[in-house]
């Protein structure tokens, strides 16, 4: 069997690991022992699967890509927050980061190589797409940042590399099986997905009829100020972005987010706190505001003072509003910039 044709063990259904068992001339008793390291234990290396013969768990890394993954780099924050660049098994590289606090652990998960909406301030669009990601390869996501955090986490966010409604096959069977009593058992309601108003994807969405948090990537208050950091080919109309998430929260019952990255002279007035604020109440959304990272391009991070006034300016309006919490990392603290590190070292070495 070619490496292209092996399916992900992250991920193999019970049919998958029976047939794997018969293949291999062991009882069917080993393909619960295999499923149970996989979605209880959450270990998809066969050499740690322990109460596994020696020959079956060889067998095991022939059949699938067992895992085709590995964490290439880690980067640790002084509050404990890590970010891993993960190596894909055809050398392309994603983040995952993994956000401990003392309530809960949070990892944040990519859905794509590079990104294909190429925002202006983002350093994961910065590079275009390269693919998408297979479905065993964000469930090898979950499961290597499990392994580094010793823990399963609380919450799971995609918002991480890559617009995961533009990669929705493999996307949305990664959500079934996170979510799948048979398989991880992961409740609906801790798994966020975010878009950047892919309107046709947040209407896929809504037809899976799962209590997942939606969270749009607004950053504007009109479409000429979304015009100026969304470039024209993905860039849907706000109107239209809103109507979709409407008619999400009006089917799965869950209020939505909209996130808002701020950026200093484009989209930080107060008077566009208080319009921001307007649409927020108007459609029952929450407000979270992401100070921009210093990383990209032109754009720069609003003063500290700024930030503070477009935030009370906000929440004086009646609006629900939080801020994302900044973690402290030296290097490489934007979504995507380790991978975008590593892609101009390799551009540097060739
Ligand atoms: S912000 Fe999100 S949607 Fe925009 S380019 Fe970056 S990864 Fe893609």
């Amino acid at each position: 069997m070619s490496q292209s044709d092996q399916q992900f063990l992250a991920g193999a259904s019970q049919e998958a690991l029976q047939l794997f068992c018969n293949e291999a001339g062991v009882p069917p008793f080993r393909a619960r022992q295999i499923a149970d390291w996989l979605y209880n234990k959450l270990i998809v290396e066969p050499e740690k699967m322990l109460n596994l013969p020696a020959s079956l768990r060889l067998a095991l890394k022939d059949f699938f890509r067992a895992p085709a993954s590995r964490v290439a780099e880690k980067v640790t924050a002084n509050d404990g927050t890590a970010k891993l660049r993960l190596e894909l098994f055809d050398g392309e590289s994603i983040e995952t980061v993994l956000i401990p606090t003392p309530e809960r652990m949070t990892f944040c998960l990519s859905t794509q190589v590079g990104c294909p909406v190429g925002c202006r301030f983002c350093a994961s669009g910065a590079h275009g797409l390269t693919r998408n990601l297979y479905t065993g390869e964000i469930l090898e996501e979950f499961l290597l940042s499990s392994i580094e955090a010793g823990q399963r986490p609380d919450n799971l966010v995609f918002m991480g590399i890559g617009e995961g409604l533009l990669n929705f096959a493999e996307f949305s069977r990664a959500l079934e099986i996170l979510s799948s009593p048979d398989y991880f058992a992961f409740a609906p309601r801790r798994i966020t997905v975010s878009s950047s108003g892919y309107v046709p994807g947040i209407r896929k969405l809504t037809q899976m009829k799962k209590e997942y948090n939606l969270a749009i990537s607004l950053h504007a208050v009109d479409d000429e100020m979304r015009a100026q950091l969304i470039p024209d080919p993905l860039r849907y109309p706000i109107a239209e972005i809103l109507a979709a998430a409407d008619d999400y929260c009006d089917t799965v019952g869950r209020q939505y987010t909209l996130e808002y990255t701020m950026i200093s002279g484009v989209n930080d007035s107060l008077d566009t706190a208080k319009k921001l604020a307007a649409i927020a109440m108007a459609h029952h959304a929450k407000i979270n505001l992401i100070p921009l990272n210093q990383a990209e391009g032109d754009f720069r991070r609003p003063e500290r003072r700024q930030i503070e006034e477009f935030e009370r300016t906000i929440a004086a309006a009646g609006a629900r509003v939080t801020r994302r919490v900044e973690r402290g990392f030296k290097r490489g603290a934007a979504c995507g910039q380790l991978r975008s590190e590593n892609l101009m070292k390799g551009k540097r070495d060739e």
